[in-house]
């Protein structure tokens, strides 16, 4: 078994995670693993790497496939006892003229960005090994879509007591919600996006609330954060970050120093914890 550092980032073959495998190459003393859900487009992107003198390793990953997010938890498991450093930046957006039924948008979005990113955590949270650093990738959008929730369930959300189980249970409402057209009338906001970040963001603070209680002497610091607006192909070209640049804040929480005692069980954007 590899002694060696690890360090994973889900849906790296573009985009922010792309960017964020680019900058751990160059920053994290172990191995990186670019993962991608098609071989082929994450060969290809190791590839490009390689060009620019950087190694990064692949192993495939579709995190709506507990098939294959299990595959990738053994071999952790089995190469190196488990992992350092987890990025979860695998995410998905409709386009905002997309015409597709809102109800469908919602179930495919929540399936990816929340169920994908929870069953992640499930099955690899438990292989980080002390001094780990986790990242979920969420965005501003969440906390945007909070204040359009009801009272009600802005309450829930920001509960210091909800529980993982709790929040699957308003994510699975959210879609059933607007399968009957009553998501507006049962004080959601009118964003499928938004709903799944508020699931990341509240996961995260959760996650961090259980390593306190279950591995407090581990020093694994685990926090969600905002790339900011970032010229990728879920933004599109007018946005105002570079990759490299929606990196940052990524990378600085993947990458925070193991006499760090925080943040931890935060929601940041530009490396500065925000009020959730
Ligand atoms: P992107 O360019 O569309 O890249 C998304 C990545 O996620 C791709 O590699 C995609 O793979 C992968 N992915 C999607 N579904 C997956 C699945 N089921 N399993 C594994 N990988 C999957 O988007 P991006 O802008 O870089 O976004 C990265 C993260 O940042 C997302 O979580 C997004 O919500 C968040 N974010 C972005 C912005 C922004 O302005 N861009 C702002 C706030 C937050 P394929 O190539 O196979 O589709």
């Amino acid at each position: 078994m590899s002694s060696v550092p690890v360090a994973v980032v889900t849906g790296s073959n573009k985009g922010i995670g792309f960017a964020i495998v680019r900058a751990l190459c160059k920053q994290f003393p172990g191995d990186v693993y670019l993962t991608a859900r098609d071989p082929s487009r994450g060969q290809e992107a190791v590839a490009k790497l390689q060009e620019e003198g950087l190694r990064a390793l692949f192993h495939q990953l579709d995190i709506d496939d507990l098939q294959s997010i299990r595959a990738l938890r053994d071999f952790l498991k089995e190469k190196y006892g488990g992992l350092n450093v987890l990025v979860n930046n695998a995410g998905i957006a409709f386009k905002v003229h997309d015409t597709t039924p809102f109800a469908v948008q919602a179930e495919v979005t929540l399936k990816t960005n929340f169920f994908g990113t929870r069953n992640i955590c499930t099955e690899l949270l438990p292989l980080v090994k002390p001094y780990g650093r986790v990242v979920n990738v969420s965005s501003m959008v969440s906390s945007s879509a909070l204040g359009g929730c009801s009272r009600e369930l802005q309450q829930k959300f920001r509960s210091d007591t909800i529980t993982e189980d709790e929040l699957a249970e308003l994510m699975t409402k959210f879609v059933e919600d607007t399968k009957k057209g009553v998501h507006e009338k049962e004080g959601w906001p009118n964003t499928a996006y938004g709903v799944s970040k508020i699931g990341v963001t509240v996961l995260s603070r959760i996650q961090a609330r259980m390593l306190n209680e279950k591995r407090k002497g581990d020093h694994i610091l685990l926090n969600a954060c905002c790339p900011g607006w970032v010229r990728t192909d879920m933004a599109g070209p007018n946005a105002t970050k570079s990759p490299d640049e929606g990196a940052e804040t990524p990378v600085y929480l993947a990458l925070l120093p193991s006499d760090a005692d925080g943040p931890h069980g935060q929601f940041l954007s530009n490396k500065t914890v925000r009020t959730w």
